[in-house]
This record gives structure tokens, sequence and C-alpha cells, in this order.
């Protein structure tokens, strides 16, 4: 669904990415491990088309995305969640809901939404500022799904949430899979990528130093420490 080769990603004279690979299929969960620095944001800004410069070839179901006008990217059902959340802080969650582009058929019902983030139901008037963090992070990845994007690209969906946040953000995630989402992702919180994905891929110095399929984490769990740095 998803190829990405030989991708360079360049901040005015800064080079970021020295030729990044990672191929996501249909269905599958996949993440991007890595130390602070290491490119994980780079990459899916690459994406996204929001880097100064990259070079290289970044194929979505087919289709190049380098070269293509930046607006165009999100229309093909690609869906971003940056880790600073981007909702609108001052609007209610109904109207941070109601207010995303449809770029593309099948996007979620606000009532789906509710079923799938619990949470949210019932705060349909509360304003964004009013929301707790983990709230926050549930109706930005809401907001996404109202677009109808098939591939969600979840820049540190639980940076700073409490343990019990972050298992219900898990929840969520399982259940966009099951119905059929792909979803590319960025975390520190390797236990958590764990429980939820199909591959991860590793990053060190703007390149992939690694790719472990889940299945076989544990056994690379003293190679995923030295990576990590922790
Ligand atoms: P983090 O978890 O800290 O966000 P990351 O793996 O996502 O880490 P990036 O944010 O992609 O890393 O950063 C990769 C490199 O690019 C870092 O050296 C960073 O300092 C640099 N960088 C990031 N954004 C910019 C920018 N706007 N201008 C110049 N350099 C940048």
């Amino acid at each position: 669904m998803l190829e990405i080769s030989d991708l360079q990603a360049f901040y005015g004279e800064s080079h970021v990415l020295h030729g990044v690979n990672i191929d996501v299929r249909q269905g599958e969960v996949v993440t991007l491990l890595g130390r602070n620095g290491a490119g994980k944001t780079t990459t899916m800004r690459s994406i996204m088309g929001i880097v100064g410069r990259r070079t290289g070839s970044i194929r979505f179901q087919g289709q190049e995305l380098i070269g293509m006008a930046q607006h165009r990217i999100p229309r093909l059902g690609i869906g971003y969640v940056p880790e600073e959340r981007g909702i609108f802080a001052s609007l209610s969650v109904d109207e941070n809901l109601m207010l995303p582009p449809v770029v593309k058929d099948g996007g979620m019902t606000v009532q789906q939404i509710y079923e799938l983030f619990p949470n949210l139901q019932g705060r349909g008037s509360t304003q964004g500022t009013r929301l707790s963090g983990g709230e926050q992070q549930m109706l930005a990845i809401a907001r996404i799904l109202r677009t109808g994007a098939d591939l969600i690209l979840l820049d540190e969906p639980t940076e700073g949430l409490a343990p019990v946040i972050i298992e219900q953000i898990g929840v969520a995630v399982r259940k966009l899979k099951q119905r059929g989402f792909t979803i590319l992702l960025v975390e520190q919180n390797f236990r958590f990528a764990a429980t939820i994905a199909d591959r991860h891929y590793v990053m060190e110095e703007g390149h992939v130093v690694d790719m472990i399929p889940n299945d076989q984490l544990a056994a690379n769990m003293e190679k995923l420490h030295e990576y990590l740095g922790v």
C-alpha cells in the first residue's frame, strides 16, 4: 500500500533522511521506533509533503507522492495525526468532529466515533481545551477518521499519557485494524508498540537500521534496548 524507497529529506541545508526504505502492506499496523532525532517524524512529514525538500520515491497505492502538490496527498486517503495533535482547542468536541473535510467516501460517522472512543461520548459540547490529554489524542485521531482516510499516520499517540489511557488507545488501534485500516505509527514506547503492531522498523540517524516482525520482538529485546538506549 505504501512503498518508500531511498527517501532523502532536507530542512534547508540540513540533510535529515539518508535513504529510508519502508513498506507497509494493506491492513498492517507498522511502527517506527528509534531515539529522539532519528527521523521518525520527518518520515511522516515526508509522506505528507511537509518537509522542505525530499527525493527518492514514496508510492501510495501505486501513485508517486514525491512531486505531487501537498494538498492532493490527504485526498488520496492518507490521514496524519501529528504529535501536537492539531485539534481546535477553542471549539467543542462536536464542532471538531464536524469540521474535517471529507476527502474520500467511507469516513466514520460521529456515532461510530463515539463507539470507538466511549470517553468522548457525552462530551460533545465540551471545549477542546477542557479535555484531558488522552481525550485530546482520541479527538485528534477521531477527526482524521471522519475524513475517510484509510492509511493513518499516528505520531506518538501515547506520549505523556497515563497507562490506563494508553491501554484505551491500544484498544482503539486494534479495532481500527479489524475494520481494515492501515496504520503507521511513531512510538517511543515499544511495550505499547508490541501490543498492537505487526512489524517494527528501527531508525537511527536518518536510516532504517532494522525491521523486526512483532513475533520476533521478544527474541530481539537486547538489540532493541541498544537501539533505543533504554
Ligand atoms: P523525536 O521523537 O524527537 O521527534 P524523530 O525521530 O521524530 O525524533 P525528527 O523530528 O524527524 O526525529 O528529527 C530528525 C532530525 O531532523 C533531528 O536532528 C532534528 O533536529 C532535525 N529537524 C527536525 N525538524 C527540523 C526542522 N524543522 N528544521 C531543521 N531540522 C529539523
